[in-house]
Order: C-alpha cells, then structure tokens, then sequence
C-alpha cells in the first residue's frame, strides 16, 4: 500500500515537472490574465490571440502562466491551446549551422550534427526556431525536418477528409477520414502531418483540415450574442453563483459554452463567466460596418506568377469573393475593388475605399519570390499618412493573429510598408500575403477550395477581433 502511495506521488511529481516549463499559446482574441485560479479574483490585463505563454502550474481547469513580457497570471486551460512536442532532425550527410535570425548573413552560434535533433519551437521567416544551449535560435527550415515525439496525435476536424500518399494535393488518394478520427502524427512537410494508417504504412493529410487539441476552445465555435437587459455576469450557471459584475445592455459577449439556460461567456474586455441566456440575444457580429475588400492586380497587371504559372490576379479574387461571403452573413456590408479581371490603380483603389466612407479596406495578395524555398503568411501596414500609427496595424495584428492558428500556416510577420494601397487612403487598411505562390506546395494549398475555406473564415475572425476590441 506505501508503495502505491510513493509511486503515485513520484507519478504526480513526474506531471508536475513535465507541466513546468510547457508552452502553450491563447486560442481566443483577448482573454484576461487573473490574480487567482477563479474568475472573480480580478485582472492583471488581457492576452491577444496567439500569444505565447509558459505554463507554470496546473490546478483543476486552469493554468498559471507566465507571459512574454513577464507577468505572471491565471488563464482556464481551454483558452491555452498547447502544441505536440516536435524536433527538428538533420537527415542529411552534413553539419547544419544554427544562428542568431532568420537570415544566412546571422551570426552562427552552432552546428546541428548529421542523425541529431533539437527541440522545436516555432517556424518565423522559413526558419525553423529551435531549443539550443538553452536559447532560441533559427534553422533553415528547407535543409531539415520535423519530427514527432511518438505517441502524438491529431485529429480531424471536418469529414471526407482525404489520406494522400505524399505531402501534395496532387498525389494518390490512399484513404479517407471523417471528423474526430484520430491519428499518430510523425512527422510535418510544408504544411502537411504524416501519419500512421491503421495497416502501419503512413500517409499524409493537410496540416489546415486537422488538429492537436480537441478539448481546447477553437474560434469557429464562437457564437455572438448581445445583453438584451443589464445582465450579471457569475462565477457560475445559476443565480446561486457570485456577481462578477454586470454588464450593460446591448453589449456584445462572445458564448463558448452552455449550460442549463446559461451560457459561459467571453467580454469584450477579456473576462469569462456565465449569464442567464434569456437576456442574451444572437448578434452579427459586423452589423453596421463597411468593409472594401481589394482584389489585388488584375488587368494587365497579373501581378506575381506561380511556380507551375498561374496568375496571382486570379486567386486573389477568388479569396476576396469567398471572404465577402463570410463577411456578409457576419452582417458586414462589403464592397470590392474589383469584380472582374479589371486594372484599377493603387491609387484609385485606396480613395474608393474613402468614398465609400468605409470602416477598413483590406488588400489581398499571395506572395512571391525567387526563391522557391520561402514559405509563410504576412500582414502589412503603413504609417506614413496615419496621424495615430495604430490604425492599420491593429486591424494587420488582428488578421495575423488569427490566421497563424491554422495549422500549417506559418508565421512570416507584421510588417510597416509603404505600400501606394495602403499609403493612399484615410481609412485604415491592412494588406495580407496569404501564401507564397514561389514555392511549389504553397502554390497548391492557396489554390485548394478547403484551404481557401478554413483561411477566409480565419480572416473574418480577425476582422470581428478588430472591430471588438
Ligand atoms: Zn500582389
């Protein structure tokens, strides 16, 4: 009996240490950082989505964490969306150099061995950032792989889900899949997890159609309601529960869960707790505002032409129609620059959007290099005109941030340009290079209907976050 005891308390000591020192990132748009492991024990700020956090200790449904820039708080563990534990391997003859940044022209810190591995972290600017000498550095990510720790799993988010036998939407169809299933991961290649099949043999799927957590809150579940009364907001499902505080009429709360007619809410301002769902009413949650969406190029612009040829003008439509609709049902009144393969200029296009006298205008592009190597998604603003530099780049973050939590979608920054669309407007305006069409597996997943699917919907989420924060 000791004994049983001693094992479950060095087991317990084990978890404990395993959670020290985890990281795990938020899943939703601003969530509060709490004084306690309960939601009235005050706030010391809001996370953004997507931000990084250490998790420090874990008690019941939540987690103490510790942020970027050093605060320490409480988040529920649903809002921490916490990645599969991945290594970068060197599969070749030769010694890879780790360095600084993501640039060759960095200062090399060290070498990774041929057959050795380091800790993955994250990918930024086609470089994988990896765990060395107890620091972060950056590996190029085209010169090795990523490999799984056994035993990790993903699971599928939507049915018919296609099993290929390599990491392209242009290879055999193996096996398919419907949501829920579950695999073991073991390895990712541009966006793709390979996976082990029931047979043993391995396959691959699309990184976007698939998730790590199933437990953990996701976006695409947010419903969006409006207090139809003053309303309290409490710890818990029924009026037996404290007061948080109340909230005013007509404010609009984001629902995650429900529960005997109450539903567990999220505030504008970040702080979670349950109402009487008689007082919440479904709300469009872009009711009211004016969105110009930019097909960018067209014409005789073809703008940047893809790795098997096509034209950027073309998919950049095709996204901006897609969008519209999503934007649309979300009770937006959207707008485009162009509807057809039509040459308009920057110029013209930023000055309709201040005709229009619209609340955002939203330029978008697929990128494109000379460098097939290069991968990943990036947002722009400009500050040139802007009497307050947070105009564009509010509505760049917002975008950026959720866009990034699509699986296999990787993260190639926010970035100030003096780009003539975003220059020559008053409205604030943002700019998204959703892919880049120079590299051959990027080409094909930004020309997939599935993929254009999950990204438009992630970028409606960012614009509802701009305009609820
Ligand atoms: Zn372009």
């Amino acid at each position: 009996m000791k004994k049983t005891i001693l094992l479950i308390i060095i087991i317990l000591l084990l978890i404990n240490i395993y959670a020290y020192g985890t990281t795990g990132y938020t899943n939703i748009s601003n969530i509060a950082l709490y004084n306690n492991a309960a939601p009235d024990s005050g706030i010391k700020g809001t996370l953004k989505m997507s931000s990084k956090v250490e998790i420090i200790e874990k008690k019941d449904e939540w987690c103490k964490v510790e942020t970027q820039d050093g605060k320490q708080g409480w988040i529920e563990k649903y809002f921490i969306t916490i990645p599969s534990e991945k290594y970068v391997v060197n599969n070749n003859q030769y010694n890879i150099n780790i360095r600084t940044s993501p640039a060759t022209s960095s200062k090399q810190v060290g070498q990774l061995k041929p057959g050795s591995k380091a800790k993955y972290i994250d990918t930024y600017h086609s470089w994988h950032i990896i765990e060395y000498n107890k620091s972060e550095y950056y590996i190029a990510s085209w010169l090795t792989d990523i490999e799984y720790k056994q035993s990790e799993k993903i699971y599928f988010l939507y049915d018919s889900i296609n099993i290929r036998n390599k990491a392209s939407l242009s290879s055999k169809v193996i096996a398919q899949g419907n949501r829920g299933d579950s695999f073991e991961v073991v390895g990712e290649e541009n966006g793709w997890y390979k996976i082990v099949l029931k047979d043993n043999s391995c396959g691959y799927v699309a990184a976007w159609l698939a998730t790590h957590d199933i437990d953990s809150y996701t976006e695409e579940h947010a419903i969006y309601k409006k207090t139809t009364h003053d309303l309290n907001l409490r710890t818990g499902p029924s009026a037996g529960y404290d007061r948080i505080f109340t909230l005013k009429k007509g404010e609009m709360v984001k629902t995650v869960a429900a529960e005997n007619g109450w539903d567990k809410i999220v505030t504008q301002s970040g702080y979670v707790g349950w109402c009487n769902n008689y007082y919440l009413k479904e709300a469009l949650p872009l009711s009211g505002k004016v969105i110009l969406l930019d097909p960018g190029h067209g014409g005789y612009d073809p703008g940047a032409i893809s790795y098997s040829g096509k034209f950027e003008k073309h998919i950049n439509l095709d996204v901006a129609w897609n969008l519209k609709e999503i934007l649309n049902k979300s009770g937006a009144a959207v707008y485009m620059t162009r509807t057809s393969d039509t040459y308009i200029s920057n110029r013209e296009r930023g000055k309709l959007a201040d005709n229009l006298g619209a609340d955002i205008l939203l330029s978008i592009h697929h990128n494109s290099l000379n460098n097939s190597d290069y991968f990943g998604l990036s947002t722009y603003y400009n500050t040139i005109n802007y009497k307050d530099p947070s105009y564009g780049y509010d509505l760049a973050e917002a975008i950026y941030l959720n866009a990034i939590t699509i699986n296999g979608v990787y993260r190639d920054g926010i970035l100030d340009r003096n780009f003539e669309v975003l220059r020559e407007t008053n409205t604030p305006a943002a700019l998204i290079e959703i892919g880049f069409m120079s590299n051959p597996t990027e080409e094909m997943n930004i020309h997939n209907i599935s993929f254009q699917n999950v990204m438009t919907e992630k970028i409606a989420d960012g614009i509802i976050d701009y305009f609820g924060n």
